[in-house]
């Protein structure tokens, strides 16, 4: 036995059927040469000697043959085993003993068709007839394949074939293919496959759902009735055609289209692409398909709050600097702007509310529209801020008249929770292209002219002009000198006196601010505090005040009270307590004798935190004067829940004392009701001796006005102290305050 090949011994008919079998037929004609050989040396025998060298030549050639059979059997990778026609073994190479796993006692060749058999794993298995195949899975994943083959002279050959790597590709193909179809089955987008007349070839069930279809059949055969058009826009099919012709695909369509099944219209987003042939020729389109309904919803959504203000309905700052822009952009453009602001909305909001705000913000809001008419955009530009914007030549020739409406439909009263509030409003007003050359410089100069309409007093319309620029710069510039002025030492305190009604001695003074400006002259509060308000400089202004009078007082006798004005913004700096108590401590001013005059403005925005703040100064022993009275929105009985000692009845109210029985009436009605609240009222803007009488009579506690002397320098007050000191016992006369010198030059100069 050579190798792992074994060939039944003593069988030349089965050698010559496994011969047969492997198809290695060439070495027949050898033995039947040797036959007549062997047949002469029978007869005879002269020719032994030639005999034997041709036997041996044979018997060479035969065992080169069987070599050449055991190196081609034993290399092929298929295994072989060739059955006689008895059924034993004849051929077994090694390849078919090690696939089929034949135990070694197999080596001695005496077995057959059943012993193999028995030996599969599974018995079964073995085929039976002619080209008959089996496979045998082993647990360690192997696949062999074996197939039984009858042999012409009677034998079988049985083929065996490890196909393990053959399956397992298979098997992934199978697998890729079925993970394919899944995704395109199951995506939640839709996909298809058409040809290029638009003939669907494939529709997935995302897409069929999306048709409002059950199955693929039925859209299919609905396409075909309808054509395949679903597109709302009669010009998409085209679009969709020149995209794909122009850039062989089509990327994030979106489109509206409708079911003609559910008769429903939606948004798509759409991808296409085409499949090529190997010449580059399109053979199919292929695509997905995928709802954008709610996007396109949502984007619409988006940009209708983005150009909307949520409150008013009126067009956003977005939405109007859109439309702005695209007027001043163009070339013929025309506009004219009014920019809107309401005068006294921060008092309603803040005193009565975020909700009254609102109410009030709406009406305005619905006054533009009526006023401005449909073809104008009106829009609020946030908080009180509102603005009005008509193009065209014809709206810029009535800007004169337009802003008058304007201002006469915001002076109308608005109704709040059974209030009516008369707001009021400034309007600025300026026209493209005659006052700017772009977008915000026209925004900038209707601002300008808003600006100047509200410094020339409420509720009035300005027209911007170049003069205003001028203006503004020195307004720009008095803040600039403001800042330096604490610094430079030119800030100073005037006082007024204010007189006990019964003594008709001076009860104290009001510290009044002046700014000695070093080019400007002698300015008065209201020409300087607005810009110190808006530059964010009144709470240093303000304390300032508060530490100078406090120590001035000083020097005045123990019984002379001080009185300072403090600013909203000022009570609602932080360290305002710290800032009164430090100056009370430095100065060594007997907290009793100064009063801090506040207007019931501080109350805005938090009236908790102003009446901790309140009790914090009272605690100071500083007392509480109510500034103003009467101008505001409160009532007395409201503002006695705070901790004010003192009411100043406003100078409005005492103007009008003899000839307005109204104020006279007001006035009684104060006195009385402070007298049982226990605050003191305080009446100022006295100028003639009737108001005085007027006042004493019913009953006021303090009076003050130009009759009993007006703002003076320190010294002035202190050295007429001093002097009625002196005269102890004498009284004082009405105008012993009388002008300074330095008042008449003042008001000579025109300040
Ligand atoms: P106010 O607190 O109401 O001060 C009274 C104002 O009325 C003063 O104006 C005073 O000069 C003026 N006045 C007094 N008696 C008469 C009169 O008989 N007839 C007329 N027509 N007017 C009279 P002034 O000094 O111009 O101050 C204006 C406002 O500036 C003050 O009003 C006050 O609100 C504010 N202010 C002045 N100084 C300060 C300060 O130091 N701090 C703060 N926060 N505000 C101040
Ligand atoms: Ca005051
Ligand atoms: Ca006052």
């Amino acid at each position: 036995m050579q190798g792992n090949i074994f060939i039944q011994a003593g069988s030349q008919e089965g050698l010559r059927a496994g011969l047969d079998g492997t198809g290695v037929t060439h070495h027949r004609p050898a033995l039947t040469q040797l036959r007549p050989a062997l047949e002469d040396a029978r007869r005879g025998g002269q020719a032994s000697d030639r005999l034997a060298a041709e036997l041996d030549e044979i018997k060479s050639r035969l065992s080169q043959a069987q070599e050449q059979l055991h190196t081609t059997l034993n290399s092929i990778r298929h295994g072989i085993i060739i059955f006689s026609r008895a059924g034993t073994v004849q051929l077994c190479n090694a390849r078919a003993a090690k696939l089929l796993q034949l135990p070694p006692r197999f080596s001695d060749g005496a077995f057959d068709i059943q012993d193999v058999t028995a030996i599969l794993t599974a018995p079964d298995v073995m085929p039976g007839s002619d080209g008959q195949t089996a496979t045998i899975q082993r647990d360690d994943g192997q696949v062999i394949k074996i197939q039984m083959d009858r042999l012409a002279g009677g034998g079988k050959v049985l083929l065996v074939e490890d196909i393990t790597a053959e399956r397992r590709r298979e098997e992934s193909l199978h697998l890729a293919e079925s993970e394919y179809r899944s995704l395109f089955e199951n995506a939640v987008c839709g996909i298809y496959r058409d040809r290029p007349d638009g003939t669907p070839v494939r529709a997935n069930r995302a897409l069929v759902n999306f048709n409002g279809y059950d199955t693929e059949a039925e859209y299919r055969a609905a396409v075909k009735l309808n054509g395949g058009n679903w597109y709302v826009d009669p010009d998409r099919p085209w679009l969709f055609q020149q995209l794909m012709e122009q850039d062989g695909e089509v990327r994030d369509l979106v489109s509206e289209v409708y079911s003609h099944r559910t008769r429903k219209n939606f948004w798509i987003t759409e991808n296409a692409w085409y499949v090529r042939d190997q010449l580059g020729k399109p053979v199919y389109i292929e695509g997905t398909i995928q709802d954008a309904t709610e996007r396109v919803l949502g984007l619409a959504e988006i940009e209708r709050q983005a150009n909307t203000d949520p409150l008013t309905g009126a067009a956003s700052r977005f939405h109007f600097m859109n439309t702005l822009n695209d007027i001043t952009r163009n070339l013929s453009g025309t506009c004219v702007l009014f920019t809107i602001d309401l005068d006294k909305f921060k008092e309603v909001n803040d005193m009565l509310g975020h909700s009254a705000g609102d109410a009030v913000l709406n009406t305005v809001a619905r006054r533009l529209k009526s006023v401005a008419g449909a073809a104008a955009t009106v829009a609020r530009l946030g908080g009180d801020e509102f603005a009005v914007l008509m193009s065209g030549a014809s709206a810029a020739m009535k800007a004169d008249m337009i802003s008058a409406e304007i201002v006469n439909a915001m002076r109308q009263p608005i109704e709040i929770e059974g209030h009516n509030a008369i707001i009021g409003a400034s309007v600025g007003v300026a026209l493209f292209p005659a006052h700017a050359a772009n977008s915000m410089e026209l925004l900038n100069h209707a601002d300008m002219a808003l600006y100047h309409a509200k410094s020339s007093g409420k509720s009035k319309a300005c027209i911007f002009d170049h003069a205003m620029k001028n203006r503004l710069q020195q307004r720009n510039a008095l803040e600039a000198e403001l800042r330096e002025a604490i610094p430079a030492n030119t800030l100073e305190l005037y006082y007024q006196p204010i007189i006990g009604t019964n003594t008709t001695q001076v009860h104290g003074f009001e510290a009044l601010m002046r700014w000695n400006h070093p080019r400007r002259g002698f300015l008065q509060p209201g020409q300087f505090l607005d810009v110190a308000e808006e530059a964010g400089l009144m709470t240093e202004l303000g304390n300032w005040a508060i530490r100078r009078a406090c120590r001035q007082a000083v020097a005045l006798p123990a019984n002379i009270n001080m009185a300072v004005n403090v600013s909203p913004s000022q009570f609602r700096s932080s360290g305002i307590v710290d800032h009164v108590k430090r100056a009370l401590a430095d100065t060594g001013l007997d907290a009793s004798r100064l009063t801090l005059e506040l207007t019931e403005t501080v109350l805005m925005s938090s009236e908790t935190v102003a009446a901790r703040v309140m009790d914090q100064l009272t605690e100071l022993g500083v007392k509480l004067a109510l500034d103003d009275f009467g101008t505001g929105y409160s009532s007395l009985s409201y503002l006695q829940r705070f901790a004010f000692s003192k009411v100043k009845i406003d100078r409005s109210f005492v103007a009008g004392l003899e000839t307005k029985p109204a104020n006279a009436a007001i006035i009684r009605a104060i006195i009385r009701l402070a007298g049982d609240l226990r605050m003191e009222v305080v009446a100022e803007g006295i100028e003639t001796e009737t108001q005085a009488a007027l006042l004493r009579a019913e009953g006021c506690d303090f009076l003050q006005g130009y009759l009993f002397g007006k703002p003076k320098p320190f010294l002035e007050i202190a050295t007429e102290l001093a002097l009625h000191n002196l005269r102890e016992h004498l009284p004082l006369k009405p105008n012993m305050f009388s002008e300074t010198q330095d008042q008449k030059r003042a008001v000579h100069n025109g300040m």
